[in-house]
């Protein structure tokens, strides 16, 4: 299970135990043996996030903290816990807003706005290059 994520979802993940414990990740307890499941362009904002919960992890003192799933529902990320405290949520509240308005093309964050019945999130500029190239395809 473990083994088909990616080598940089790995990496990060094996970064933190404190956050997820350590492979392999009982099925029963844990789905990140199942990576991390969202955009790369979200990974550096990820990181950033498991850097500030680690802190608090440590300062509180949360020893039954533990992330236990990660993923995108509908461009929204989304992150599961157990053991936190209002500090860690809010944490994980900040990260959510920061990748909804992070481009899911370029990893800009620059006030992307929904596009199209599929609720990706882009740039204006990734918008127009896109619809660029749709309008060529349609040409030719
Ligand atoms: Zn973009």
């Amino acid at each position: 299970m473990f083994e088909s994520v990616s080598e940089r979802e790995k990496s990060i993940i094996l970064k933190y135990p404190i956050l997820f414990g350590f492979p392999p990740f009982d099925e029963s307890e844990t789905l990140m043996g199942y990576g991390l499941g969202v955009n790369e362009v979200w990974l550096p904002t990820l990181e950033d996030l498991f850097d500030k919960l680690s802190v608090v992890v440590n300062e509180d003192i949360l020893v039954n903290f533990r992330i236990i799933q990660v993923k995108t529902k509908f461009g929204i990320l989304c992150i599961y816990t157990e053991g936190g405290n209002f500090e860690t949520a809010d944490l994980i509240h900040e990260a959510m807003l920061t990748t909804s308005k992070t481009c899911e093309i370029c990893g800009k964050q620059n006030f992307p706005k929904s596009r199209g019945m599929t609720g990706v999130m882009v740039c204006d500029e990734c918008f127009k290059t896109t619809k660029d190239k749709r309008n060529e395809n349609t040409l030719h």
